[in-house]
C-alpha cells in the first residue's frame, strides 16, 4: 500500500461500513488470529463486521474473542451469502488465490465490494483493489499489526486484538523458531504483550489442548507410519482413512506432525500425506533452499511458502506415495545441496 492508498483506506474506514472478512480453507492459527484480530479492531471503529470461514477449524482455536460470531460457509451458507452481497468492503486474509476459499470464491468474485488482500504467501492473484502483501512477513497477523499502525490506530490495540495477533504469529513461526522470525517480529510481540496479550496462557490454550487419542495418533505416526529416505534427505508420514477412524480423528489432530519428520538430523524435506474426505491432503515442509512452494505447485495442485506448503492428490494414497517417491530423483541435486 502506497501513502496515497493508505490515505484512501483511512477515509474509507472513517465512516461505518459493512465489512466481510474471509480466510482460507481449513483455517489455522494465523487465519483465525488475523481474521478475529482485524474483526475486533474494526468493530471498535464502529463498523458492521462478519467473519466467514470456508469450513470448520480445530477446537483449540475457538477461544478468541468474536469466535462465536464467525460464520462457517458450509453450515451457514445463506447468512454468509447475504453478508457478502451487502458488503462494502471485503478483506481476504492469509491466502493468495480464490481457489483457497472454495465455493466462497464465487461469492467474493461476483461481489461489487472493494477487495483488500492482506497476506504473506508467494505469488498472490490479482483480484483485489488494495493489497498489503509481504512474503517477508512471518504471518498475516504481523501484517494486521502493520495495517492498524498504518491507519494510525496503534492506541486501539487491546487485550482481545493482541491475543488474536499473538496467536497467529506464534503458530505461523512455529513458536518463534522459523527463519521468518525477525527482530521486528519480537518487537511486535513486545507491543502485543504490553497491550495485554496473555502470552503464557495462549501457549497453553493452543498446545496443551490435546485429547488422549490425539497423542496416541502421534505415537502411532512416529512408531509405525514414518518412512525415512536418507539418500534424498527426505522423510514422510502417510495415514489412511482407517487410521483416522481408529484414533477418533478430530480436525487439527494431525497439525504439526510433519515437523517431527523434519526434526530428524540431516532431513531437509518432510511430507505428511493423509487420506481425508475422498482425497489425499499433503503437507510439505523444508529446511534451507529446497522450495516446497514450487514443488507443491508443480506436482500437487498446491502452493504456500518456500519452506511450508500444501497440496492435494486425487490418486489413491499408495499411488500418491509412489508418485511422490518417483519424483525425488529429479530433485536429488537440490535436496542434497549444501544450501
Ligand atoms: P499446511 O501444510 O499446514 O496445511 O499448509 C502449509 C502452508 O501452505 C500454509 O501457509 C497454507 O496456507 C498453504 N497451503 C496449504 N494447502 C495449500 C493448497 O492446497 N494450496 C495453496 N496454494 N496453499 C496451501
Ligand atoms: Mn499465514
Amino acid at each position: 500500500m502506497n501513502p496515497s492508498e493508505v490515505k484512501k483506506v483511512k477515509t474509507l474506514l472513517s465512516k461505518p461500513k459493512n465489512i466481510v472478512i474471509v480466510t482460507h480453507w481449513s483455517p489455522d492459527g494465523d487465519a483465525i488470529g488475523s481474521s478475529l484480530g482485524l474483526y475486533n479492531y474494526l468493530i471498535k471503529k464502529k463498523h458492521q463486521v462478519t467473519v466467514i470461514t470456508p469450513n470448520d477449524y480445530p477446537s483449540f482455536l475457538t477461544w478468541m474473542k468474536g469466535n462465536n460470531k464467525i460464520l462457517d460457509f458450509q453450515k451457514k451458507e445463506t447468512a454468509a451469502k447475504k453478508s457478502v452481497a451487502k458488503a462494502d468492503l471485503i478483506f481476504c486474509l492469509d491466502f493468495n488465490s480464490l481457489k483457497r476459499i472454495d465455493k466462497l470464491g464465487d461469492e467474493v468474485s461476483k461481489s461489487s465490494a472493494l477487495k483488500f488482500i492482506i497476506d504473506h504467501h508467494l505469488q498472490p492473484e490479482d483480484f483485489a483493489d488494495y493489497m498489503l502483501h509481504s512474503v517477508a512477513a512471518c504471518s498475516t497477523c504481523e501484517l494486521i499489526y502493520d495495517f492498524i499502525n498504518l491507519m494510525g490506530d496503534k492506541k486501539l490495540l487491546d487485550k482481545d486484538i493482541a491475543n488474536c495477533l499473538y496467536t497467529g504469529i506464534m503458530t505461523d513461526t512455529g513458536s518463534f523458531r522459523f527463519p521468518s522470525t525477525t527482530s521486528k517480529t519480537h518487537l511486535i510481540l513486545s507491543d502485543l504483550i504490553k497491550a495485554g496479550a496473555e502470552n503464557a496462557d495462549i501457549h497453553n490454550r493452543i498446545y496443551d489442548d490435546n485429547t488422549e487419542s490425539r497423542l496416541k495418533l502421534l505415537g502411532y505416526c512416529l512408531n509405525e507410519k514414518l518412512t525415512v529416505l536418507k539418500e534424498y534427505r527426505t522423510a514422510f508420514f502417510a495415514l489412511n482413512a482407517n487410521d483416522l477412524d481408529r484414533f477418533n480423528y478430530r480436525k487439527g489432530d494431525t497439525e504439526g506432525v510433519v515437523n517431527y519428520a523434519l526434526s530428524i538430523a540431516g532431513i531437509r524435506f518432510a511430507v505428511f500425506f493423509v487420506e481425508r474426505d475422498g482425497i489425499v491432503k499433503v503437507s510439505f515442509r523444508s529446511k534451507g533452499s529446497f522450495d516446497v512452494n514450487k514443488f507443491a505447485r508443480a506436482h500437487f495442485s498446491g502452493g504456500g511458502h518456500a519452506n511450508a506448503a500444501g497440496g492435494m492428490s486425487e490418486l489413491s494414497l499408495n499411488k500418491t506415495i509412489d508418485k511422490f517417491v518417483s519424483l525425488l530423483k529429479q530433485y536429488e541435486k537440490q535436496l542434497l545441496s549444501k544450501k
